[in-house]
């Protein structure tokens, strides 16, 4: 492909800026850049990866100037196509900026470069005896700057919160260039515009997030894992909507259907019940007799659910067996046929057993396979669409089955996104829930702060 001749003169600019290392306009390079987690594709003109805040505020000023598109890109696991180039441009990699700069325990906070794996994070903090509680599935890849900006959430949500729930401030570059500070280091502030959670969920669409400051909390003294085996989905789902309407908040409420089960044991072979129409994954966390006490509640609620096996992880191994299932199903159905779509419309948590029904009935009327998971505690189950794009057929059945799923989840007062966001994959369908004049707002925060559009562009229908 063609390079644009605009560009030219920028891109050759920005290569001698950040040297011809941290530069590439191969197209092997292109390639491998023109992807995300998602069946989306689009070739960027070059790609930069930039090693200090003032170089990119110099390359969003350049870019400005000549109206180069530029999508920032953490580790490219994102869900919605969100770091995809759909209308070319420059690809900044935003991982070489990955340093913990600061870890203030007096405080509780610390201050962290975008591209720091968020894994890194949590295993820093645990071994000081602390938590970054959002645990995003992808977290031994996923960078905390992408979380940031897709607010990502993750096994721990239904009690812990989500990503935003941790941001305190942020450093940003805006897409004209100026290096801008938000938030602050107190535990209050009501100075001005709340712009730091503007920032966070705003897909790297309004700023290139280029510092962080993370609040932390001490690490729960103790754990209780269980699993819960259910013949009937109903049974799961209701048992789900039960444990919530108890007043128990586990720290982690996971379901699996039949089809993510067998895909997991497939992959793994750690022994779940293949016959099992759905398990639940629970965990309490707390001071030791009140983990203890939750647990022992839950697991009564599923017994009277008529859950046929509840099974306690008796050690530390175990428990991380029954989470590393979890954790795989996204990459275990993905095996199962050649194109897979995670969706993740949410519900209100007690609208749970009619979005599984409804999900199910959608999967039979299209005659499509739809393996469904999530973290149904907080209503968040990631309908899992197991296809093959290149069937135009069956294709065209899958992309009605989507729109019925998200208009479903609308219907039950929900939300198209929980966690991925809307990207370019869902942006057809952002006007549906925010409505026009909704979308009309967001159009003019995103025109304030990019007048010339550049900052990826195509995404959220902005
Ligand atoms: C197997 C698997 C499991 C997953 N599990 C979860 C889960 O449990 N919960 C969840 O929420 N998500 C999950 N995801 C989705 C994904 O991991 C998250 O959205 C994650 O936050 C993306 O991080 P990333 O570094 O890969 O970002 P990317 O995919 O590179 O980018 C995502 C978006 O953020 C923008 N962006 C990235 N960095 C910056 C920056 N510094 N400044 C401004 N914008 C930026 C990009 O432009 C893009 O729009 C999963 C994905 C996979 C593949």
């Amino acid at each position: 492909m063609q390079k644009s001749n605009a560009f030219v003169d920028v891109l050759k600019n920005i290569r001698e800026l950040v040297g011809a290392e941290f530069y590439s306009d191969s197209l092997e390079d292109r390639l491998c850049y023109s992807y995300d987690a998602t069946i989306e594709e689009a070739l960027p003109d070059a790609i930069v990866s930039p090693g200090a805040t003032e170089d990119i505020a110099r390359i969003m000023k350049w870019a400005n100037e000549a109206k180069m598109p530029v999508i920032p890109r953490g580790a490219g696991t994102g869900l919605s196509g969100g770091s995809v180039p759909v209308k070319g441009g420059l690809v900044m990699i935003l991982t070489r900026l990955n340093r913990i700069l600061e870890i203030n325990e007096a405080d509780f906070y610390m201050v962290v470069e975008p591209g720091v794996i968020t894994n890194t994070i949590n295993e820093v903090m645990a071994k000081k005896g602390f938590m970054y509680p959002p645990d995003p599935a992808s977290m031994k890849t996923s960078t905390i700057g992408g979380n940031v900006a897709e607010n990502a959430g993750g096994l721990r949500g239904l009690k812990y919160g989500v990503t935003k729930n941790y941001v305190m401030a942020l450093e940003v570059v805006t897409p004209t260039g100026e290096i801008i500070k938000t938030g602050t280091h107190t535990v209050k502030t009501a100075t001005g515009y709340n712009l730091t959670q503007l920032f966070v969920g705003s897909e790297g669409t309004l700023g290139v997030i280029t510092k962080i400051t993370l609040k932390f909390i001490p690490a729960p003294e103790h754990k209780e894992s269980m699993m819960a085996i259910f013949k009937d989905m109903n049974q799961a789902a209701q048992t789900v909507a039960d444990i919530i309407k108890s007043g128990v908040v586990p720290a982690t409420l996971e379901f699996l259907d039949h089809i993510t089960i067998n895909a997991v044991e497939d992959f793994e072979r750690i022994g779940l019940p293949r016959d099992a129409d759905a398990l639940l994954l629970i965990e309490t966390d707390g001071m030791k007799e009140a983990a203890i006490r939750e647990i022992a509640s839950v697991e009564e609620i599923c017994k009277k659910n008529d859950a046929f096996k509840t099974q306690k992880a008796k050690t530390e191994k175990e428990r991380e067996i029954v989470w590393a299932a979890r954790r795989v199903a996204f990459s275990a159905l993905a095996r199962v046929r050649p194109t897979t779509i995670l969706e993740d419309a949410t519900v209100p948590r007690s609208r749970i057993p009619d979005m599984v029904r409804g999900v199910n009935q959608i999967a039979r009327k299209y005659n499509i396979m739809i393996g469904n998971f999530g973290h149904a505690g907080d209503g968040n189950l990631h309908p899992t669409i197991l296809t093959d794009e290149r069937d135009k057929e069956e294709f065209a059945r899958v992309e009605k089955a989507i729109e019925e799923i998200f208009d479903l989840a609308l219907k039950l007062d929900g939300t198209l996104s929980g966690e991925h966001g809307i990207g370019y994959s869902k942006a057809k369908f952002l006007e549906n829930e925010v409505g026009k004049d909704g979308l009309a707002v967001m159009k003019r925060v995103k025109d304030a702060l990019d007048p010339n559009g550049i900052l990826n562009p195509g995404k959220m229908s902005l």
